[in-house]
């Protein structure tokens, strides 16, 4: 007899059922450019001293209730202070911790699209309402519209991903001031790829006590295969987040790896971003010279580019050519682009001379 998914289902609030799941197409390719990920492997000497310090320590226990002496190195690292951060099993754990904590039936959280598919899936899966302010036509943040939004509905939490994935667009820290000092709520500033636009705003974490920065592994870092993410804030209020964390929320493989590569960063890992950045900006020129592609400048490692063909046509030559890029047609106002993470030098070259044919 045919089952019927009817019984139960019904306990599952609405704005749920309505969702749209997340989700990400399985296809492989040798040249993997859809996930915005650094598309070198870790460095050897990462790998090894991380191997090395695992093989030595006992896999029978348990790894750190909590992570304290990565979340030191963390605080080192990002000029903060150690009380003020929560390193969590990547920072899509630390969002949902984060809106775990303050988001609940009716509660309002403000965001800008498109954007990073996650804090509306969240937010509205916790019972909060998502208000959602488009970004300007030139796909920069509408901070008048933002300010107003706030002025008019004092959102609960406002999260704003800078740069913004999957446009790249930066928020200034002027803006930024602005929107702090306007918020009664939190403000949740996304920097998984602060370090392709050579800045940060964790300076900021010491005038304002209702910002909240979030950092990843998974991009320049090099670590996506580990999931380690970091959440920096006002001590006080990180002491309240990580209430909603599990104990042992991070496996000592993970801590061990996020420890090596912050202590190697400057020698293995920076000039790899470098190389990124420079690649970037390559590709940025180049893709504006074909006829029929006019790509979006952006501060990530990765751009959006509008295609006279359609998007998904697009990610299906690609394919066939054993390049994968990300079709966000269905991002709003995206209807027209394709988004690719910049690739090693020679990926690039094959992506050039791909669309070159396709187009
Ligand atoms: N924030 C943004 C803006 C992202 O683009 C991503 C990954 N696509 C994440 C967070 C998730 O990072 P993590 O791997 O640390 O969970």
């Amino acid at each position: 007899m045919m089952k019927t998914d009817s019984k139960g289902i019904e306990v599952v609030k609405s704005a749920v059922r309505n969702l749209r799941a997340y989700s990400l197409s399985p296809d492989r390719a040798s040249v993997k450019i859809n996930q915005n990920e650094n598309p070198w492997d870790a460095p050897e000497r990462i790998k090894q001293e991380t191997l090395l310090r695992l093989a030595d320590r006992k896999w029978s226990r348990y790894p750190d209730f909590i992570p304290v002496e990565l979340q030191r190195r963390l605080a080192e690292f990002a000029s903060w202070d150690p009380e003020g951060v929560l390193a969590g099993n990547g920072s899509n754990e630390l969002i949902q911790a984060l809106l775990m904590v303050s988001v609940s039936e009716r509660k309002r959280v403000l965001i800008s699209e498109p954007t990073f598919a996650l804090y509306r899936q969240v937010a509205t899966v916790l019972g909060g309402v998502v208000l959602s302010i488009q970004l300007n036509p030139e796909f920069q943040f509408d901070v008048p519209a933002l300010l107003q939004a706030i002025e008019k509905t004092s959102p609960d939490v406002v999260i704003l991903c800078s740069p913004n994935n999957p446009t790249g667009c930066q928020l200034s820290d002027d803006d930024l001031r602005n929107i702090l000092a306007a918020s009664s709520g939190l403000v949740v500033i996304d920097e998984a790829y602060h370090e392709f636009s050579e800045h940060s705003v964790v300076p900021l974490l010491n005038e304002f006590e209702n910002l909240v920065v979030l950092r990843t592994f998974s991009k320049a870092m090099a670590l996506a295969a580990f999931r380690v993410g970091y959440l920096l804030g006002a001590p006080s209020l990180v002491a309240e987040i990580r209430k909603a964390l599990l104990p042992y929320n991070l496996n000592a493989f993970s801590q061990t790896a996020a420890e090596v590569a912050v202590e190697l960063y400057e020698s293995e890992l920076q000039p790899l971003v470098k190389a990124i950045i420079a690649e970037r900006d390559m590709l940025f020129a180049e893709l504006s010279q074909i006829k029929g592609l006019s790509p979006v400048s952006s501060s990530a490692n990765f751009m959006i580019v509008k295609s006279a063909i359609g998007p998904a046509k697009v990610f299906e030559e690609l394919l066939k050519r054993d390049i994968l890029i990300r079709d966000v047609s269905k991002y709003p106002m995206l209807s027209e682009y394709f988004r690719f993470s910049v690739g090693t030098p020679e990926e690039n070259v094959k992506l050039i001379a791909a669309l070159k044919e396709i187009i």
